[in-house]
């Protein structure tokens, strides 16, 4: 089998006496949904972070695209195509749809903030603007300003800048996050096909998401990988069913 595009081995944080994250490992594969799932303060963000080179693991590795990134910087991180997905809430709230992916756009081709302007006159960034926005629903939104747009709608946007940056990997921390069925329904149906651009490792509370999604599910507990597997076999283990799934 092909090397894992991102794989944790033993990858260990310690808050204070907590440990946050306790000998992790974890691949990620190309062309899956990775879901990453646990209670509040199991240590997912924690797990995340040092994904993006924000937080320092105190001890293991970390390697993305065949090369060791452990002591890489978010930004070595980013240039590599890991990391600009964790970027995806940054919304502008004063700019329209339209000029926040196309900062997305902008940002993956490397030039400055202030090229926004001149790229506007650019036939070919805002082509691809126009196609981001319709594969996210958004395309009837484009002038209106990312404050007035709905929660779902917000979420929305954020795949399309993350889809813009064109990573290596998603990283998507809770993306159902305060929506209620339709929106994860409608954002279900958008990540389904992702996979296939770029593999997902997918932080969610939403089991129903979850289990439509996951092609692979790890239970994380108190820092701890407990179980890994299939949808069925997570949702069938006992240890999981008791720790998370409230049995
Ligand atoms: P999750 O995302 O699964 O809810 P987190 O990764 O946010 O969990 O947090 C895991 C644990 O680590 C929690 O107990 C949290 O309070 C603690 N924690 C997270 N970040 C820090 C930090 N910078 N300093 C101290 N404790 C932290
Ligand atoms: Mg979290």
């Amino acid at each position: 089998m092909d090397e894992p595009v991102l794989s944790l081995r033993e990858v260990s944080k310690t808050f204070g006496v907590l440990k946050a994250s306790d000998g992790v490992s974890l691949d990620l594969r190309a062309g899956e949904i990775h879901a990453l799932i646990g209670p509040n303060g199991a240590g997912k963000s924690t797990l995340i972070a040092q994904i993006a080179g924000s937080l320092r693991p105190d001890s293991g590795t970390i390697r993305f695209a065949g090369q060791d990134v452990t002591r890489l910087g978010p930004s070595a991180r980013a240039r590599r195509g890991l990391g600009r997905s964790f970027q995806i809430s940054q919304v502008i709230a004063g700019f329209t749809v339209r000029q926040n992916i196309l900062l997305a756009v902008q940002a993956r081709a490397g030039r400055a903030y202030a090229m926004l302007r001149r790229a506007a006159r650019d036939n070919d960034a805002m082509q691809q603007v126009t196609e981001y926005a319709q594969r996210v629903g958004l395309a009837e939104r484009l002038d209106v300003e990312a404050s007035d747009i709905a929660h779902g709608e917000r979420r929305r946007l954020e795949i399309a800048m993350a889809l813009a940056m064109r990573p290596k990997v998603f990283v998507l921390d809770e993306p159902m996050a305060g929506m209620g069925a339709e929106g994860v329904a409608v954002m279900t149906q958008l990540l389904d096909p992702l996979r296939h651009e770029a593999p997902i490792l997918l932080v969610e509370h939403d089991m129903q998401a979850v289990f439509a999604l996951a092609d692979r599910i790890s239970v994380l507990v108190y820092g701890r990988i407990i179980a890994s597997g299939s949808v069925a076999e997570i949702r069938n283990d006992p240890e999981v069913r008791r720790a998370y799934l409230g049995d």
